[in-house]
């Protein structure tokens, strides 16, 4: 069996996180090194390792991660139209990507500047 990634490990209770949000689905947590006043990881429980690798099968899934990120927004009052938010997911080494665990990131609170770096 292949080892548990890190965010695995904070699924299972193993790695301590400021979590936000568990449902039968998903899990949100604070991103450990914030790139904006909020910063909220969104996770799938099944260990997709990135958007690239998931499948037909995954829709409910990938669905139910952007929703959620979209209520947590609503709830972090990020939601209008003059503050608003950004979603980002990192895919792979030019994307960025450093935990081999599908997850979206929920980045407000501040102006963020176009196009990233
Ligand atoms: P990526 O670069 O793969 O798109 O994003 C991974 C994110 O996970 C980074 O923003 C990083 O700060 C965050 N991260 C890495 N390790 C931990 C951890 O142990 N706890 C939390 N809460 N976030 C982490």
């Amino acid at each position: 069996m292949s080892e548990k990634t890190l965010f695995e490990r904070i699924i299972d209770r193993e790695i301590s996180a400021d979590i936000i949000h568990e449902d039968e689905v998903c899990l949100a947590f604070k991103d450990i090194a914030p790139q904006a006043p909020f910063h909220i990881l969104v996770i799938p429980k099944k260990p997709i390792p990135r958007l690239g690798e998931a499948s037909d099968e995954d829709q409910n899934t990938l669905g139910h991660l952007l929703l959620t990120a979209r209520s947590i927004a609503h709830d972090l009052g990020l939601a209008d139209k003059e503050n608003g938010f950004r979603i980002v997911i990192n895919n792979g080494k030019d994307g960025g990507e450093t935990v081999p665990h599908l997850h979206v990131h929920l980045i407000g609170g501040r102006s963020l500047s176009w196009p990233p770096g």
